[in-house]
């Protein structure tokens, strides 16, 4: 089930009142329609327009994302919102992923991960050979997870406006059958910086 709550908030620019829809959770399972998928991946379900002088506002606020089709949660957690008291759902179903993003970036790069069955802990560990190898990349927002196809995984350069690099799905699959990974069994943060703690390194 989603959930929202309705707050008036100040705008910024006219000092009128703007009433906000701030969604707690949000459930997708099959009765889900399409359009709200889409409206969380396009960021319209974090946006505020003011009625008076139509001034548009990105809100960062928490928001908990159930995927009852691919069994995933994601836990999107604004830097903003750090302290805030949240309630964090039982994690004793062992089919789902439980997930942490910090960024709407990385919020968005795991739905796409997820919903693809793709290894999340791989993903960052590509993204990082392919940051130390393309110097260019280095100078980008960051790299995330875009699309998959038959042949290849694309990812999306951040800063560089329809910029994309690809990555062979042979190569990825090799990868993630010689990795061995610890049990992640509880909401965690993985991304760039954390993903070397999940994996097990062959020399131990
Ligand atoms: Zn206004």
């Amino acid at each position: 089930m989603s959930k929202f709550h309705k707050e008036t908030l100040k705008c910024p620019t006219c000092q009128e009142a703007i009433e906000a829809v701030f969604w707690d959770s949000i459930t997708i399972d099959e009765n889900a329609e399409m359009q709200f998928k889409e409206d969380v991946k396009t960021g319209k379900l974090f946006k505020a327009v003011c009625p008076h002088c139509k001034m548009m506002y990105h809100l960062n606020y928490p928001l908990l994302y159930t995927d009852k089709t691919n069994h995933f949660m994601i836990y999107y957690i604004p830097n903003e919102s750090k302290n805030a008291q949240l309630t964090f759902p039982d994690t004793s179903d062992k089919a789902y992923t439980y997930r942490i993003a910090g960024t709407y970036f990385e919020f968005i790069e795991k739905i796409l991960i997820f919903e693809n069955h793709l290894n999340d802990i791989v993903i960052e560990l590509i993204k990082a050979v392919m940051l130390q190898k393309e110097k260019n990349l280095q100078k980008s927002q960051g790299v995330y997870f875009a699309a998959l196809s038959d042949k290849k995984l694309s990812f999306q350069i951040l800063g560089h406006e329809h910029a994309f690099i690809s990555y062979p799905r042979d190569a990825y699959e090799e990868l993630a059958k010689g990795l061995k990974f610890k049990a992640v069994d509880d909401f965690q943060l993985i991304n760039l910086k954390t993903f070397n703690n999940f994996l097990i390194s062959n020399n131990q």
